[in-house]
């Protein structure tokens, strides 16, 4: 790692990586480039029940599911698939299955309510969404909402028949009899469209994400530089074996935990359902020894009575990422580990598919996110986006190869954010010492972040504004122990209406997914907006937290 002279003379701050190809691949064969050489190995073992596929089967699988979305299905090139799973090992090849078939996948979380489902359905105008049986009611009851007819496929975890009128994934990608020279008319290049998750970004309402093909495969090459890659080379006699806990419908999960290490011929191990016990056997049973981690799971992993030296021997690598942590969680945890590991950090965002910054493997620093990735420059700027020098606090602004195309259909958003001169504006704090090392020291944009999760202030605050007694309300973030962050409202109420804080806390819970439920809501005479009609949430800040 060069170290020096890392800021050029006009408050720039280069990548001390060396630059990195990015070739000119669609993802689909970017992962599946090695193929040949690890054909027998596996990719993904569900830890629960050792469900699993290896990296030969998934592939003839997943092909054979692209073939039949275009035969069956008529799914063309660009259409977009809604994608609504926990971590089963079947997850990577039904993302990289509608990308072959040309298509455009988008993630939801499975734990939304129906409410939050048809949203993104309609925002996403998915042709089809794929899930498990036991949330078609939930699913059913969207499509319902959104005035839509998508078919809906699931996957099988078990022999339970599938619910009526629903199309089993197996089935697709089982079919032998599928004529896959269907997927020769898929054009498809390095600069299209392959995944759209959403995200709030600096303000509003979650948007659709326009990554291609290239912004992706630049973020795996650029986190594969050996002085930050987890990996060690998959041969005969060695395969490293990474837990995929982080949820793979989160950007974190399927670039960093997915994309990136299948395309190294890593084992993933899957989780579907987080059972703290299950998870921390796992991670003995599989000699997991690569971590992808947010700051609750450190926590988790440092406090419960499972975690022990043995229970962590085969570890390798932990890397944090999603959230900030605090050192002191971080030393807690490897005093747990009892054995010299590497604990680094990654810092990104959805909208920079996701790596921008990435600890280097001798970095100790454990408040610092290292350096910004290979082929990325970053600044750090003022208030009139005028760069600031060494150790000063100011926004990061990234320019680099894995910066998303845009905003989908939101020309306001995306001025917001991407400069004219090719920079994009992240909404977060941060100090860069002399050395190039970053430090994110708070958020500039309203976003809050729960275990890792975005709950946008502006989705709880117009959920809270539909309650009829509600005239207006404002949501802002407070630090939690465990959590990160959680969300606290205030409300005011339409002359002649009452409602409680504690049937304004039910609305919500009725409405959104259990992270995003606000527990603390205090009624206001008035919400204080600025003269343009902005929330002043720094004011609610200072005066009530
Ligand atoms: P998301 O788009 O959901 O990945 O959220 C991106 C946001 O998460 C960033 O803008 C940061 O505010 C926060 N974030 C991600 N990684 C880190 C990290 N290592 N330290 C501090 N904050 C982080």
């Amino acid at each position: 790692v060069r170290k020096n002279s890392l800021w050029t003379k006009e408050g720039i701050i280069k990548s001390p990586y060396a630059r990195v190809d990015v070739p000119n691949y669609t993802l689909y064969d970017y992962v599946w480039l090695n193929l040949e050489k690890w054909p027998e190995r596996t990719l993904t073992v569900c830890a629960r029940t050792g469900r699993g596929y290896t990296y030969e089967q998934a592939f003839n699988l997943s092909n054979a599911f692209a073939a039949n979305l275009r035969q069956k299905f008529k799914i063309r090139d660009g259409d977009v698939i809604t994608v609504m799973l926990p971590n089963v090992p079947d997850f990577p090849l039904i993302m990289l299955g509608v990308m072959a078939a040309g298509g455009v996948v988008t993630t939801i979380n499975p734990i939304y309510t129906a409410h939050e489902i048809q949203r993104q359905l309609l925002m996403s105008d998915s042709k089809m969404i794929v899930t498990l049986p036991d949330k078609v009611n939930v699913v059913r009851e969207a499509i319902k909402i959104a005035k839509l007819n998508i078919p809906i496929i699931v996957i099988k975890t078990n022999g339970d028949p599938i619910p009526e009128g629903t199309v089993a994934f197996n089935e697709l990608s089982e079919d032998i009899h599928v004529d896959k020279s269907c997927l020769k008319k898929v054009r498809r290049t390095a600069n299209d469209l392959c995944f759209l998750p959403y995200s709030s970004g600096t303000t509003g309402l979650p948007k659709g994400v326009e990554l291609t093909h290239r912004n992706i495969i630049a973020n795996c090459q650029q986190i594969s530089d050996p002085a930050i890659n987890c990996n060690e080379e998959t041969t005969a006699t060695h395969q490293d074996v990474a837990m995929a806990i982080l949820p793979f419908f989160h950007i974190y999960g399927s670039v960093v935990v997915g994309f990136h290490e299948m395309a190294q011929g890593v084992k993933l191990v899957t989780l579907d359902k987080f059972q703290p016990e299950v998870y921390l056997q796992a991670i003995e049973k599989f000699k997991v020894n690569i971590l992808f981690l947010a700051p609750p799971l450190i926590i988790l992993m440092t406090q419960h009575p499972m975690a022990s030296a043995k229970v962590y021997q085969y570890l390798d690598h932990v890397i944090n990422g999603a959230a900030p942590i605090v050192a002191t969680d971080a030393e807690r945890f490897l005093s747990k580990v009892q054995r010299k590991i590497r604990f680094g950090q990654g810092y990104g965002l959805t909208e920079t598919a996701p790596v921008v910054a990435m600890s280097p493997k001798t970095l100790y620093d454990y408040n610092a996110v290292g350096h910004p990735v290979a082929n990325t420059d970053i600044r750090i700027v003022d208030n009139d986006l005028k760069n600031l020098g060494p150790n000063e606090t100011g926004e990061l602004l990234v320019r680099g190869p894995q910066v998303m195309r845009g905003y989908r259909n939101n020309s306001e958003a995306n001025a917001n954010v991407l400069t004219n001169d090719g920079w994009f504006r992240t909404g977060d704090l941060a100090t860069v010492d002399d050395d190039g090392i970053i430090k994110i020291c708070d958020r500039l944009k309203e976003l809050i972040k729960v275990k890792g999760f975005q709950v946008p202030p502006a989705e709880l605050e117009a959920v809270l504004r539909d309650h009829p007694a509600v005239s207006d309300a404002a949501v802002i973030g407070v630090p939690h122990a465990t959590k990160g962050e959680t969300p606290k409202a205030f409300v005011a109420l339409k002359p002649g209406f009452s409602a409680s804080p504690k049937d304004l806390c039910s609305f919500v819970a009725e409405r959104v997914a259990a992270y995003k439920r606000i527990d603390d809501i205090s009624v206001l005479e008035s919400i204080p907006r600025s003269a343009a009609g902005k929330i002043l949430r720094k004011d609610l800040k200072s005066k009530y937290c």
